[in-house]
């Protein structure tokens, strides 16, 4: 069985700690690999590695740093289909979904090729007598990752492209459920010519995540996963004294108004809410129909959409979404629907049944649709994660705008009208981070940024675009007289300009 260790100093090491996961391919059920999980010692020699080699990484011209991320482009475009099929086996997405995954990484990737520009500082000349004031952006030195297993190319590479691009070293800790891509992506980044050492990739869990937040060598954090997590890495690296940027689970609300165009309401519904199985943290797991008639009109197409998605193996192409990513997660998210059912919603397609032909084992659930969900069930407070659609009733606009925005989790958002007016009105006033106009997944292109709000993202800077330079650099600010401008003696009063 293929045996998984970590990435450090530029070298594929064998774990040492006795301790593995499993590494599961979901579309059989089949064990197909174990992951080692680090100790804290493993973590403090990729630590050790990683602060060896990050000055020199610091004084290389951010020009030369560009230069090797878009040689490891290269490397990704050449390595696309095999890099895409080991994602969707150990994943379980389809493969024209795990391309997706690696091409949005890959566009943040390009984003940071203009590294030289987005690090310049500010300049003012003449700040006073012979005085000239000017900011640099210095990395930090080592800084680390925790990533989820839903987008093992994509969230990696948010992460370490623009910290490294920036001069940081880079230690990637990602999901033990899915490591084989970011280990793939560590060593695409040495052969495009990364001094070793830069990115290390240590696999692991609890023990090496602990790790990582009480090293003392370590700057800064970016955490992607489920709220409870985020919000614990969030509090223990403020602890620390580190930076920290930790985005967390979501519940992503689509409005469908009653002018809009409802064939596209319901193609967007049954893509975003049963892309990825349910398994993105942008998918759309709430609809909301402003009126009756909407809501009536909207079941009426819904129903048959769902009860007709073609569910399949990461491997077929036909496939709309695969199975889910463990035998766990199966049952938790079927565990939501009998939840579900209790509270009184009424259940319009049932999934829970579904079996993949030849392929018993696998971890597949048919698409479910819930409607007459309310706002006190816990299958619309809690996150589900899965391929399950709930359908809440509003009254107005008013009400179908309070319930994105009074909702615990503020991460994405979409409204799907013609009108411009409402749909202006909603963008200004949800309280959620990303929205959608008729777009329903608003996951902004890589020079925006990303992040969500309330308890989808904690800290103050989002992921990718110039925010993701500003997280991964400090500021230094020097303040220069020349002794032309100098007056003779000292002075004691504060100076002021
Ligand atoms: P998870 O929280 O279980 O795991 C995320 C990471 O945390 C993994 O690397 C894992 O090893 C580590 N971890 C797990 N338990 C830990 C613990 N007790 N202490 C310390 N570290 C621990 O999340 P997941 O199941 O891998 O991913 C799905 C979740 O991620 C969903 O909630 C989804 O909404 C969220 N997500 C959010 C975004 C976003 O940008 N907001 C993006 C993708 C996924």
């Amino acid at each position: 069985m293929r045996s998984i260790g970590h990435f450090i100093g530029g070298k594929a090491v064998k774990g040492t700690s006795g301790r593995f996961a499993d590494v599961y391919q979901p579309m059989t059920g089949d064990v197909q690999a174990q992951v080692a999980l680090a100790t804290k010692a493993e973590l403090r020699a990729a630590v050790e590695n990683a602060k060896a080699a990050q000055p020199a990484w610091a004084a290389t011209n951010p020009q030369r740093r560009a230069r090797i991320l878009m040689k490891f482009l290269e490397l990704v475009a050449r390595d696309n289909d095999t890099m895409a099929e080991l994602l969707a086996r150990e994943h379980g997405k389809t493969i024209p979904d795990a391309k997706g995954d690696i091409l949005r990484g890959v566009e943040v990737v390009e984003f940071v090729l203009g590294v030289p520009h987005l690090m310049k500082g500010e300049y003012t000349e003449g700040a006073g007598p012979g005085i000239d004031i000017y900011s640099l952006r210095q990395p930090l030195g080592v800084v680390a990752g925790i990533t989820p297993f839903n987008f093992p190319a994509m969230i990696p590479m948010w992460q370490f492209a623009p910290a490294i691009a920036a001069g940081n070293a880079f230690i990637l800790k990602p999901s033990e459920r899915d490591p084989g891509v970011p280990m793939r992506l560590a060593e695409l980044m040495l052969e495009a010519g990364l001094p070793a050492g830069i990115l290390n990739v240590v696999n692991g869990d609890k023990e090496a995540v602990d790790a990582i937040l009480d090293d003392p060598d370590i700057s800064a954090v970016g955490f992607v996963g489920s709220s409870s997590i985020a919000q614990y890495i969030y509090e223990r690296a403020a602890a620390t004294g580190k930076r920290a940027q930790c985005f967390g689970g979501a519940k992503n609300h689509m409005i469908v108004m009653p002018d809009a165009d409802m064939d596209q309401a319901v193609d967007a519904l049954v893509g975003s809410g049963y892309g990825a199985a349910g398994e993105r943290c942008m998918a759309v797991s709430v609809a909301v129909p402003v009126g009756k008639t909407t809501g009536d009109r909207l079941m009426e197409k819904l129903i048959p959409r769902v009860e007709s998605l073609k569910i399949g193996p990461s491997i077929d192409p036909s496939a709309d979404f695969g199975p889910l990513v463990t035998k766990a997660a199966l049952d938790r998210v079927r565990n939501y629907v009998d939840i579900g059912v209790k509270e009184g919603a009424t259940l319009a397609v049932d999934g829970r049944g579904f079996k993949m032909q030849g392929y018993e084992n696998g971890f597949y659930m048919g698409g479910c649709l819930f409607d007459n969900v309310t706002k006190d069930m816990r299958i619309y407070k809690e996150e589900i994660f899965g391929p399950v659609l709930s359908v809440v009733r509003a009254h107005d606009f008013d009400e179908a705008l309070r319930l994105p925005s009074e909702h615990e989790y503020g991460n994405g958002v979409a409204i799907f009208t013609r009108d411009g007016d409402s749909a202006r009105e909603f963008a200004a006033r949800v309280n959620v981070g990303m929205v959608g106009i008729n777009v329903p997944i608003p996951v902004p292109v890589a020079y925006f940024s990303f992040g969500g709000w309330k308890r989808s993202g904690f800290g103050d800077l989002n992921q990718y675009g110039a925010d993701s330079i500003r997280f991964y650099t400090k500021t230094k600010t020097v303040t220069a007289r020349w002794p032309s401008g100098v007056k003779e003696g000292a002075d004691f009063a504060m100076p002021t300009s």
